[in-house]
């Protein structure tokens, strides 16, 4: 996935494209509102800064909605209530406010590229599903296996929704506790294992979670349904 990153601040444009490009997103970043406007490339979504040198972001976030609809994300150090609720009329599908963590920035992503998506076989914005027995409706954050609702401690669902985002990735240690527990974890992550086996014994038969000695995590869909 590629994201146009429009942003002249850059300390904060390079900490979000490094963060960025670990969780496996491609960046293009420009610093100004007339560079995001000629940009030619493709990308899949826009993160847009307010305060640019040349133009103002809001300026920049309509003239892209004109063009089309691609997500466009608006980042801002402005707090100012009006500046969200401008930037929303002007067509930006979310807004994050200044400062914020990458995991905050890469969850409105997901949750933005999510609604953009067509909607395929699952219909409406129902519960996801994975495989034949297990369900996550994740706007409700309820787990279903064979319709019956599973009893998830909080992080054991903050820690199955993350990684069913992708299914059959490979997640680092790291990765997971930045994204599940907190931001900065240079911890022991003991408590993922203990996480993880809980989430084995709950929803065993409808997913495995492998283990990938020295690196991290793997969630597959197994519920034997399909026998591809
Ligand atoms: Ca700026």
């Amino acid at each position: 996935m590629r994201v146009l990153l429009v942003e002249d601040d850059e300390p904060v444009a390079e900490s979000l494209r490094r963060g960025l490009l670990r969780y496996g997103f491609e960046v293009d970043w420009v610093t100004t509102g007339g560079a995001a406007l000629s940009h030619k490339d493709p990308y899949d979504v826009v993160l847009l800064d307010l305060g640019l040198p040349d133009t103002d972001g809001l300026d920049v976030c309509k003239a892209l909605r004109a063009r089309g609809d691609v997500p466009i994300i608006v980042i801002s150090a402005r707090s100012d209530e009006t500046d969200r609720v401008v930037g929303l009329e002007l067509g930006a599908d979310d807004y994050v406010s200044k400062p914020f963590g990458v995991r905050e920035v890469i969850a409105r992503i997901r949750a933005v590229m999510r609604r953009a998506q067509p909607r395929g076989v699952s219909e409406a914005a129902g519960p996801d599903a994975y495989g034949t027995r297990l369900t996550i409706d994740r706007k409700a954050a309820r787990v279903r296996l064979d319709g019956e609702e599973v009893p998830l401690a909080p992080k054991e669902y903050d820690l199955l929704s993350f990684l069913t985002e992708e299914p059959g990735a490979l997640m680092s240690r790291e990765q997971i506790m930045e994204a599940v527990w907190d931001a900065n974890w240079f911890g022991p992550t003991k408590t993922l294992d203990v996480h993880v086996a809980a989430l084995r014994r709950k929803l065993a038969g409808a997913i495995t979670i492998e283990a990938v000695r020295g690196v991290g995590f793997r969630l597959e869909i197994t519920d034997g349904a399909s026998p591809s």
